[in-house]
């Protein structure tokens, strides 16, 4: 098994012009990894001008308080952040893939959650347990925000916006890009 990996290293070396370039093989839900499952989206994106999707256990209320979040995919995280008002803690997570042989990027963001394990820069694997749900202490009812842009470092934003303008819709994109 040392060998094996050993080759399988240096393969991965050779063939990549960034030797810390991070390549996802595809995309899964954030939460009831992989495929969502026990979760509903209570507010999908474009609905009331919404910018991503709102993930909820479907006991309702606040049965999903704690629930694990996942990493979408294999990716590279660009921020932790503790806001207050709306969004409570966020992280942000970049993320290369190839679709028709070409490299594309996004970044998801995760909001409003209780508990975060990661840390800037961290390398997550696709299921990474990242943080878990929370209600952006006390704001709301406890549930996931997530959005997934089609740039990296866009600016935090506001969760809603007529102006769909760099932002893809979450769960369309994941059904698009799960791994074969
Ligand atoms: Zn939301």
């Amino acid at each position: 098994m040392a060998m094996e990996s050993r080759l399988e290293q240096s393969s991965v070396m050779a063939s990549t012009v960034q030797p810390d370039m991070v390549i996802t093989d595809g995309f899964d839900f954030p939460v009831g990894a992989p495929s969502a499952k026990g979760y509903y989206n209570a507010q999908k994106f474009g609905v009331n001008n919404h910018l991503g999707d709102d993930w909820n256990g479907v006991g309702g209320g606040n049965t999903d308080f704690g629930d694990p979040v996942y990493s979408v995919g294999k990716g590279r995280v660009t921020e932790v952040s503790q806001f207050f008002g709306g969004w409570g803690k966020v992280v942000r997570v970049a993320y290369s893939y190839q679709e028709n042989g070409v490299e594309k990027q996004v970044e998801s963001l995760y909001a409003h959650m209780d508990s975060v394990y990661v840390k800037k820069d961290e390398v997550l694997s696709r299921g990474q347990k990242l943080g878990t749900i929370g209600n952006a202490e006390g704001i709301y009812l406890s549930h996931l925000h997530f959005e997934i842009r089609n740039k990296i470092a866009l600016p935090l934003g506001q969760g809603y916006s007529k102006d769909q303008t760099g932002y893809l819709d979450p769960t369309k994109f994941i059904k698009a890009h799960r791994p074969k």
